[in-house]
């Protein structure tokens, strides 16, 4: 044995011993034992229930009928749509925006599928579609690569107008999908888009279109990314790096589009993918009257700022329009009313038990009844033709 080992081992009894007198001296004064270290936890599984004790209003409907501008009914049976407008009916949503009209011959049958069983409590936006005469499963026939997309669109989109459509619906992947034959991104702004926009000012039908997506998404996906967890579960939500433009670039895209076309009306959905910063968006909205928001799945974004919200929703409440994204069972539409309508403080933005967008909680702006009734259905009814409350 080396005299180093001997060394260890003596040392090693040495603190052996050093720690049962320490424990003979603990239990004999009666101080507190070590306190035993919780489990490490993953991320996925904090439930942390909030202490506080403050008014709750679980408000089961909207204080005033409602247009939802922004909703997905395109995949559902009759039944399934029967349930959708039950729901409606318990929460006060007098109208549903369907943007799942697809162009040609599947528009009016969408159109009838909802209309026939449900009047006046559906109307349809069409899609841009970029496919058009092309195969489907084969990107390089599809029409966007033809120069001269924008006019036979335009046509398309006049079709579906005569057929009742009413309004024009962009999906985010102009801007983050749509590639050109050689495998480059097609910009928002393209010229040969321009006839579809010129035209929906000729038919007075608003585009609602998603251009972007949280700026968290844009980032790199580290622990410093407030929606770390979201894009751990979804790698494939995350635009950073490759050839993904910046989040501002696709802002500054559309915004582009809506200045080249100041008799066309856009409603940018999702606050417009800038609701992490209501001044920047307060800008757009002074510098262009034509532009409007709907505040579909971002209530997240707002509630969490609720002062600064409270100020934007008050200034630009003719401008703001009320949308959730999907088909919402009556739980999900809950926090809308709470955040619209109440005072309530720190409380989940959605029915789960895991916050999916962020883990944070959210706080009512409690707004006044003339802004609530422009938010619901004002502004929709003004901008949206076919949609109307019952008396
Ligand atoms: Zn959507």
């Amino acid at each position: 044995m080396t005299s180093h080992l001997a060394h260890l081992l003596r040392l090693r009894r040495w603190i052996l011993l050093a720690l049962a007198i320490g424990a003979f001296v603990t239990a004999a004064t009666g101080d507190e034992a070590e306190p035993e270290t919780p489990r490490r936890i993953y991320l996925d599984e904090f439930r942390p229930t909030s202490s506080l004790k403050t008014p709750q209003h679980l408000l089961e409907r909207a204080k005033y009928p409602c247009i939802n501008v922004h909703t997905h009914p395109g995949r559902l049976s009759d039944d399934e749509i029967d349930e959708m407008v039950r729901v409606m009916d318990e929460s006060n949503i007098a109208v549903s925006v369907s943007l799942d009209g697809r162009a040609g011959a599947a528009f009016p049958e969408h159109m009838k599928k909802l209309t026939t069983r449900h009047p006046g409590r559906f109307v349809v936006f069409v899609r841009m579609d970029f496919v058009g005469d092309g195969d489907r499963q084969e990107s390089d026939t599809w029409d966007i690569h033809d120069p001269d997309f924008g006019i036979a669109m335009a046509d398309r989109l006049t079709e579906a107008v005569r057929q009742g459509a009413s309004g024009l619906k962009l999906l985010k992947d102009l801007g983050l999908y749509q590639r050109d034959r050689d495998g480059k991104l097609y910009a928002p702004d393209d010229p040969r888009f321009d006839p579809v926009w010129k035209r929906s000012g000729e038919l007075n039908i608003p585009v609602l279109w998603h251009c972007g997506d949280p700026v968290a998404f844009f980032g790199e996906t580290s622990e410093k990314n407030e929606r770390w967890e979201e894009l751990y579960r979804h790698p494939e939500w995350s635009f950073h790096g490759k050839d993904f433009p910046e989040h501002q670039e696709l802002i500054d895209a559309r915004i582009r589009v809506i200045a080249r076309h100041p008799d066309t009306t856009f409603i940018c959905a999702h606050m417009a993918d800038i609701p992490e910063d209501l001044a920047k968006l307060a800008g757009y909205l002074d510098q262009y009257p034509n532009m409007n928001v709907e505040i579909a799945a971002r209530v997240a974004e707002l509630g969490r700022q609720p002062y600064t919200a409270r100020r934007f929703f008050l200034k630009y409440a003719d401008r703001i329009l009320f949308g959730t994204d999907g088909v919402p069972p009556k739980s999900e539409l809950i926090p809308h009313w709470r955040f619209l309508e109440t005072w309530d403080e720190y409380f989940p933005y959605e029915d789960n038990p895991f916050p999916p967008q962020g883990l944070w909680n959210i706080y009512g702006i409690g707004l006044p009844d003339d802004a609530l009734q422009k938010i619901y259905h004002g502004n929709a009814i003004r901008l949206i033709p076919g949609v109307t409350i019952p008396e």
